[in-house]
């Protein structure tokens, strides 16, 4: 089995508001994160590169993915290029109902106003050579909705695009990481081969492709802290066995309801 981190990026900028700030990376910092990845003999790979290699045996030395979720403008300003500089590859998840809007997603008014990528952006990132994956439509808890609108969700955001890229995407991440088993077959019936979830744990050449564990990188991971944990030998690596969390499910799933009777009401 082999090791693999799958790190998880999700603003590179050199500001943000307060409430939003521990999910962003300052671009110098971001560049001396890759400097590490370089210097530590890792293979960067995208999501699907990973997976391809994974399932036909063929890994390479020091296998690793970055990857992006929620397609903020900021990435085509600041990580973009410095992805670009040094050619390491990379994935990028998009909520496609977003894209040219703002993350109108995000909880008690942290960041609400944040400006997405257009779909220029995101055509130039994929002309750049990163994957570009579906993040959902409207960055939804696909655990805790009915299973018409996982569906919707899941199947209009790849349709979306394959529709303006003229390609489908082949990976899927799950917002917020949460997945189920329901959650798992709607992305597998779309037509996806790999979905990518949370879990801030190693992933691995025997990690479920339909929940791929990732790395947490904050505003507070510096340089070093990238370095003492890329070099070292993973403590755990996520387990491919479903953690059930029905408790913690349940209750996203009455506050999932209380926010659209609340928005129906008004
Ligand atoms: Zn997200």
């Amino acid at each position: 089995m082999t090791p693999i981190p799958i790190l998880l990026y999700h603003s590179v900028a050199p500001a943000a508001s307060p409430d939003y700030a521990r999910w962003c990376v300052h671009p110098d910092r971001f560049a001396g994160h890759l400097d590490v990845v370089r210097s530590l003999g890792y293979t960067p790979l995208t999501i699907s590169e990973l997976v391809d290699a994974s399932v036909g045996g063929d890994l390479p030395e020091r296998p690793l993915a970055i990857t992006f979720d929620d397609g903020r403008a900021d990435f085509t300003e600041h990580a973009l290029p410095v992805l670009g500089a040094s050619g390491v590859a990379s994935t990028l998840y998009v909520v496609t109902d977003r894209i040219g809007g703002t993350s109108t997603w995000l909880p008690m008014s942290c960041e609400t106003s944040a400006a997405m990528m257009t779909w220029d952006d995101v055509r130039a990132a994929a002309a750049a050579g990163v994957e570009i994956g579906s993040h959902s439509s409207t960055h939804v808890e696909l655990d805790i909705v009915p299973r018409d609108r996982l569906h919707d969700e899941v199947d209009r955001s790849r349709q979306r695009l394959a529709g303006e890229l003229g390609q489908a995407p082949r990976s899927l991440s799950y917002p917020h990481g949460y997945h189920s088993r329901a959650v798992v077959r709607a992305a597998r019936a779309a037509g996806f081969d790999s979905a990518c979830a949370v879990k801030d744990a190693w992933s691995s050449s025997a990690d479920d492709r339909f929940a791929l564990a990732r790395l947490f990188v904050w505003n507070s991971t510096t340089v070093d802290d990238l370095r003492s944990l890329l070099a070292a030998t993973p403590i755990r690596t996520a387990s491919s066995r479903p953690v059930l969390r029905a408790g913690w499910r349940g209750a996203r799933w009455v506050r999932h309801r209380v926010r659209t009777r609340l928005q129906g009401a008004g």
